[in-house]
């Protein structure tokens, strides 16, 4: 990789970089070269120059929704972990608009945050481990609500640099699901509303505890490894949890992954598993369900290897 690419930019770069260790699996492979920039101005440049020299870039959020195979991936991976892409702009609620907020942002504090300040929107998001870019790519959520419905519009930077303001219409938010175009999105408005603090609290505390009866967050994984399909005979969204719990393939392994005796759809890995452990048995539980109950399963999880992007 040449490093003029980026040496004169205002970003850091680390050369051979162990992204799999980033994610929420702590495990999988490195990227050429991981880089954070200190400016959208450096972003956008960067952008241009990988753009035109036809090397692939991708954007890493907080890794919770990933999995690195073991042989890595090429190209550039970017990470928005600098201050610049973490600000939060509150004053503009005074004046009637939205509020931006950079799209490193973690997520858990930002609805700790606006929950302090008696400002709701977010609650329903209470427990889900993401930044806000990582939220917006996966319309993260759950059975309390999505991150759609708070969204008012993104700022996105293009692959080849060029920087789009998109209203949330434009993005055909659905389950799990954003039209989102090719690129980096660095902030995103919400149209957070002036609320009884003492409710968004306790609003915050029930998601936190529901999300913590039901699904096994202290383990290594990256949460729901399949959507939950639509059932083709009643047209209605089934559980991919009971359907693999169905298939007999709780608790089942390949190598360090299991299935999640707590929550089927959930795949573990002990530490010192494989990335590819988690991917074999993950093709292994869609096959079993498939042969099961007829249903494919569409996996949720982001999956970067060297032969292109598992999906
Ligand atoms: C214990 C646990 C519980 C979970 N519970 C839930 C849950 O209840 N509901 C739910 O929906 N999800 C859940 N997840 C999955 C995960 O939290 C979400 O999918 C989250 O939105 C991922 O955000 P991230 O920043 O970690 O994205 P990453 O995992 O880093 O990336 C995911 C995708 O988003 C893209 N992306 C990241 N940042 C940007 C950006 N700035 N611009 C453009 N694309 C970007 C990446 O390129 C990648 O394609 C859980 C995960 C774990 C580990």
């Amino acid at each position: 990789m040449n490093e003029n690419l980026w040496n004169d930019l205002d970003v850091e770069a680390t050369l051979d970089a162990p992204i799999g260790a980033l994610t929420w699996y702590k495990s999988g492979g490195h990227a050429e070269v991981l880089i954070s920039p200190r400016s959208v101005e450096a972003l956008q440049t960067l952008c241009q120059r990988f753009h035109e020299s036809d090397i692939p870039m991708r954007v890493l959020g907080s890794g919770a929704n990933l999995l690195v195979a073991d042989d890595g991936v090429d190209g550039a991976v970017v990470r928005l972990n600098h201050s610049i892409f973490q600000e939060a702009h509150w004053h503009e609620l005074d004046h009637g608009h939205p509020t931006r907020i950079g799209a490193g942002t973690d997520l858990m504090a930002l609805v700790q945050e606006s929950a302090r300040r008696g400002l709701s929107g977010l609650s329903q998001l209470a427990g889900i481990p993401a930044t806000i870019g990582g939220a917006i790519r996966m319309n993260a959520g759950g059975s309390y609500g999505d991150t759609a419905q708070s969204v008012h519009s993104i700022e996105l930077l293009t692959t080849n640099g060029e920087l789009r303001r998109m209203d949330a219409a434009k993005l055909d938010f659905g389950y799990r699901h954003c039209a989102l175009p090719d690129g980096i999105v660095i902030a995103a408005h919400f149209n957070l509303r002036a609320d009884d603090a003492v409710q968004i609290r306790a609003h915050v505390k029930e998601v936190f505890e529901y999300k913590k009866r039901t699904q096994p967050m202290a383990d290594r994984s990256a949460g729901c490894m399949f959507k939950n399909p639509i059932d083709p005979s009643t047209g209605k969204r089934e559980s991919a949890g009971r359907l693999i719990d169905l298939a007999g393939m709780k608790g089942k392994s390949v190598g360090g992954a299991f299935v999640s005796e707590r929550h089927g759809n959930f795949i573990g890995l002990l530490a010192g598993g494989r990335a590819n452990d988690v991917l074999a048995l993950a093709f292994d539980v869609q096959q079993r369900v498939l042969d099961h109950s007829g249903i494919q399963l569409e996996r949720e999880v982001v999956i970067w290897s060297q032969r292109g992007d598992v999906l």
